[in-house]
């Protein structure tokens, strides 16, 4: 990426978009084609509305946190109807609800959820959504942001039927870079659609990208070479590997917050991240804000009304299970100037036994 950049329209870069899509594809575990977007990951989020909702038409959508929040904003953007399906945060939503908001709203053309929540850290059972989207003929869009490239992902055999991710989790590269895979049956209603979009038209981008083997518009051309370096990294661990390194991560991190006597926030907690809520009396946003100022270790806070009250750890990308080693090592010394009262090093004694059980 630090290389003078490529000119766009060149055999140059079409070999490494064709490589860049190619090899997205077992992240996402389908056949189809993976189509790029210049834009963070809302942008490929508001392309698949825009492509598959028209004016009007009735969507329901699992609100369980800040990003399921924003797929309701996104369809009512668009003019169409959102019916929310209400998720506490925290916790994953019940199948039977989906199904029951499908019997109530017979209208609806698709359904639309987090696979992984990353407000709240829990995680969706998009297999089981899928199952009864199916059945229904209902469409299935899936928002892969923190989990695709994080645990293995099946989007072909789920019955998944738009799927759209972003450059800057787990696949190591900047933010500005967005990924959307569509299904056959997704396809056939994009061509009927009349729904408003002029950038983010998929079947122009499908056209220039598959057949052209160029974008429509000019490209993220640094953001491609950075992801084309990615996917070689993961290539070279193995994808199985980098789940199982991430999986670890994930362990050690639970297993750390258990010791240091805070509780998990989500119920079926995702891989990507561990949300831990803060003792009573202490503000997470103190804790935060000692580990990033003084400590140089970046974490986040809870949004909304679990401001205040969680502290959030992303494990995955770039990183290995030493890290956690240092984040939590961290944590400990934040936690312990906040007023928390534990026996220090036990977090890191933790995380520390997780890593030596092994992958
Ligand atoms: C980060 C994130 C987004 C937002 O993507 P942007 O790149 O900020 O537009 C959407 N959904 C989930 C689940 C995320 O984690």
């Amino acid at each position: 990426m630090a290389q003078p950049l490529i000119h766009h329209r060149t055999p140059q870069f079409s070999a490494v978009l064709d490589s860049v899509r190619q090899n997205l594809k077992p992240l996402f575990g389908t056949g189809q084609e993976i189509i790029l977007l210049a834009s963070s990951g809302t942008g490929a989020m508001e392309a698949v509305v825009a492509n598959l909702l028209d004016p009007a038409d009735e969507a329901i959508y699992v609100n369980g946190g800040k990003f399921g929040e924003r797929w309701g904003k996104l369809i009512a953007a668009h003019g169409a109807v959102p019916h929310e399906v209400k998720v506490e945060w925290g916790r994953s939503v019940y199948p039977t609800d989906i199904e029951h908001a499908l019997a109530i709203n017979p209208a609806t053309r698709a359904v639309f959820v987090q696979a992984s929540e990353t407000s709240t850290g829990a995680l969706h059972p998009i297999d089981e959504i899928g199952k009864i989207t199916h059945r229904r003929g209902v469409l299935l869009v899936v928002d892969g942001i923190t989990s695709v490239g994080v645990f293995e992902q099946k989007m072909d055999e789920w019955g998944v039927d738009a799927f759209v991710t972003g450059s800057q989790k787990a696949l190591m590269v900047p933010p500005g870079l967005a990924m959307v895979t569509l299904s056959e049956q997704a396809w056939g209603r994009v061509g009927k659609c009349r729904g408003r979009r002029y950038y983010f038209d998929l079947e122009r981008e499908l056209k220039a990208q598959r057949d052209e083997h160029t974008t429509a518009y000019t490209p993220a051309v640094g953001l491609v070479l950075g992801l084309n370096k990615a996917l070689e990294l993961i290539s070279a661990e193995t994808l199985p590997r980098v789940f199982a390194r991430q999986q670890m991560m994930a362990e050690a991190t639970r297993a750390s917050a258990r010791a240091l006597g805070l509780q998990l926030f989500a119920d079926n907690p995702a891989p990507g991240l561990t949300a831990m809520i803060t003792p009573q009396g202490i503000d997470s946003g103190k804790v935060v804000r000692c580990m990033r100022d003084e400590l140089g270790v970046w974490v986040q806070g809870g949004q909304d009304h679990m401001k205040g009250q969680l502290i959030r750890i992303g494990h995955m990308g770039y990183l290995s299970p030493f890290d956690m080693l240092t984040a939590v090592s961290a944590l400990e010394i934040a936690l312990a100037k906040a007023g928390h009262v534990f026996e220090s090093g036990t977090g890191v004694a933790a995380v520390q036994t997780r890593i030596s059980r092994g992958m």
